[in-house]
């Protein structure tokens, strides 16, 4: 039985919802409501962290044995990191400090919340130490009130966005997502985060021990981001997977190549697991990763089959909604998935600047509307 109450807890075998089936286009633009975040247990000394919502919203765990703990991930701003330290210090006083915090992946969404570990080992992937440090709080919290300014002005900011002296990164495009860019990152606080590095990084592979218990990490990326990895518990049968999995919605690939992520899938597939805790969306399972697997897959035939039609990528996007893809929530990164996989079919090597890929997506969602 489980047990959807505030606090803790539940324990037993899942799996859990992983995909719905309503078909609508709309609706799914984004699904913006956020209800309380839950702690479950899902393992001997093993917690999941599940939080509610559309973009930032990322999930998190706990993992406790013999009076150590190890933190997966923080979360996208201070006050929702230090209400998740509150929430687990009520589930167990192991956690007071963890001794150790893993970092998934470089977004924000999973390490902003460093700072408030002070003392812990913080470890990433060497690739993921890198890329935090090309996106500051700081110039995120600029940008987000830029985009806000700019979307009171209406049709004016598009000529603002043309004058080149007006010097904010890449203006046309923030012009161009300015409502969007507010939707997704507008509900938190930026301002006084002090991005806090990890302090360990490894390439590959790093065997941790927490307590009694044997902890895997596992680096996966470049997919997602340039440096994801999983975070295996194999004596509890659980897999923190990070980004590479988004149950319920449409995931985004900021990186790649796409093959990477596929082969991502089957790393996690090989595992022998009961339960996955995703990066963003309710707890899941092995057919989660099957899913998600699946609709990698799918997308690079549709988006080789379209471009070869001379379709255009947002009609690509369009297509791959009505037949496929319509019960995920955040639809949106349908248009940045294709258009990704479309630059390498084409060839390409270099990624979007993020900001631009912002404004396809919200180009795209009005379209939808
Ligand atoms: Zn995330």
């Amino acid at each position: 039985m489980l047990c959807f109450s505030r606090h803790v807890v539940h324990s037993g075998k899942l799996p859990e919802i992983y995909v719905r089936k309503e078909k609508t286009l709309k609706a799914n633009f984004l699904s913006g409501a956020k209800t309380a975040p839950e702690l479950r247990e899902i393992g001997a000394g093993l917690f999941a962290y599940v939080q509610h919502g559309s973009w930032g919203y990322s999930n998190a765990g706990l993992i406790t044995s013999g009076g150590a703990s190890l933190l997966v991930d923080t979360l996208y701003d201070l006050a929702l990191t230090r209400s998740m330290l509150d929430e687990m210090r009520r589930a167990t006083p192991l956690s007071s400090t963890p001794n150790i915090v893993v970092n998934t992946h470089a977004d924000g969404d999973h390490c902003w919340g460093n700072q408030l570990v002070g003392g812990a080992r913080i470890i990433s992937s060497r690739s993921a130490a890198l890329e935090m440090r090309e996106l500051s709080p700081k110039l995120l919290a600029t940008l987000v009130g830029t985009a806000r300014a700019l979307s009171r002005l209406g049709p004016a900011r598009r000529f603002l966005a043309s004058l080149s002296r007006i010097r904010v990164p890449r203006l046309p495009a923030l012009a161009e997502a300015a409502e969007f860019v507010v939707e997704c990152f507008g509900s938190f606080h930026f301002r006084g985060i002090e991005l806090t590095q990890p302090t360990e990084r490894f390439d590959g592979r790093l065997t941790l021990r927490v307590g009694d218990k044997t902890i895997e990490l596992v680096e996966v990326g470049p997919a997602h981001t340039k440096g994801d990895l999983f975070v295996h518990v194999p004596s509890e049968r659980v897999v923190f997977s990070g980004d590479i999995l988004f149950a319920g919605s449409h995931p985004i690939m900021w990186q790649g190549p796409v093959e990477n992520w596929i082969r991502a899938c089957d790393r996690l597939l090989a595992l022998d697991v009961d339960v996955i805790v995703p990066g963003h969306g309710p707890l899941t399972d092995i057919h989660g990763v099957r899913v998600t697997k699946d609709y990698w897959e799918r997308l690079v035939v549709l988006t080789d089959r379209g471009r070869r039609a001379g379709a255009s990528t947002a009609e690509i996007a369009r297509q791959a909604l009505q037949e496929d893809f319509g019960g995920w929530s955040e639809s949106h990164r349908l248009v940045a998935n294709v258009d990704a996989i479309r630059r390498e079919q084409d060839g390409g090597r270099s990624r979007r600047h993020p900001l631009d890929v912002m404004a396809i997506m919200a180009r795209f969602g009005r379209d939808l509307k």
